[in-house]
């Protein structure tokens, strides 16, 4: 039987100047009315601060039954922050995230997944300050950030906190993600059917969206980070997005990760030592560049 997958969406928004018109409520309410009419419940990693200027959607978000967990305070990559301001940062988005939510916020994602062999350190701050568990992991090497050799399924740090990491597949020879961002939108389907059912036993599946991939009109502009050509991808088949994700959705939609993780048993522990010098070697110049 297929392993079921979770909905899960990085609310974020990338504009650059608060000139420009802002389309995070419309863009986030067309993935939540779908959601509500297939009755699916996912978790939301929310930038804290965004979150703090959209109350009235946060709340839908809720009412809806999502679960609210932590995407940053302002989404900025951890080796950007350095460990006090991160410890700062994350407490803070916590917090003002609980008070938006009224929930117990248990969950974190790093921006774009920067946890990392040189910000290992940051899981000991996330085990402090109360997480139960991260999907901050990309266990291949990527142009941009990802720690090769982390298991594919799901596994606990030694400081206790669980980690749920990306769900990737084989592809014309190397292991790429599968369930969200721009994979999702430029691979053929077939990729997506091959990568769940190929994917190890005890995985946990997920997908990762954003706001912003549900919305096509959105007038174009250079990112911050990303340069003209990173840009363009970012646009590449809005338009198929909706209908993609629901599908991945269709064979049986998983609960929200909180949920997916209280049910998990005994799970492997990993240890960094072995592994915390592995990385792809032109990461550290590439990654301050692009947001995919
Ligand atoms: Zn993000």
């Amino acid at each position: 039987m297929a392993i079921p997958v979770t909905f899960t969406l990085d609310f974020e928004d990338l504009r650059t100047s608060p000139l420009q018109e802002s389309r995070i409520e419309y863009a986030t309410s067309v993935i939540l009315d779908r959601l509500a009419e297939l009755d699916i419940r996912g978790t939301i990693f929310c930038v804290a601060e965004i979150a703090e200027r959209e109350p009235a959607l946060m709340r839908r978000m809720t009412d809806l039954g999502h679960e609210i967990a932590v995407h940053g305070l302002q989404h900025t990559p951890i080796d950007l922050l350095g460990e006090e301001r991160f410890r700062e940062q994350t407490i803070r988005a916590k917090e003002l995230l609980e008070d938006l939510s009224g929930q117990e916020v248990l969950g974190y994602r790093a921006p774009q997944f920067s946890v990392v062999p040189e910000t290992a350190w940051a899981i000991d701050v996330l085990a402090e300050v109360g997480f139960t568990y991260s999907s901050s992991i990309l266990p291949v090497a990527t142009l941009m950030y990802g720690w090769p050799g982390t298991p594919m399924t799901p596994f606990r740090w030694p400081q206790g906190l669980v980690e749920i990491p990306c769900p990737v597949v084989p592809f014309l020879g190397v292991s790429i993600p599968y369930l969200g961002g721009a994979y999702m939108r430029v691979l053929p389907s077939m990729v997506r059917r091959r990568g769940v059912r190929l994917a190890p036993e005890g995985s946990v599946l997920w997908t990762y969206c954003h706001p912003w991939e549900f919305d096509p009109d959105e007038p174009f502009y250079v990112y911050e980070h990303g340069g003209w050509l990173v840009s363009r991808i970012g646009w590449i088949n809005r338009g198929g997005m909706l209908r993609r994700v629901v599908a991945s959705l269709r064979d049986g939609a998983g609960p929200p990760l909180r949920e997916v993780v209280a049910g998990l048993g005994e799970l492997p522990v990993f240890d960094t030592e072995d592994l915390s010098e592995r990385r792809a070697p032109l990461q550290g110049r590439l990654r301050r560049r692009a947001e995919v």
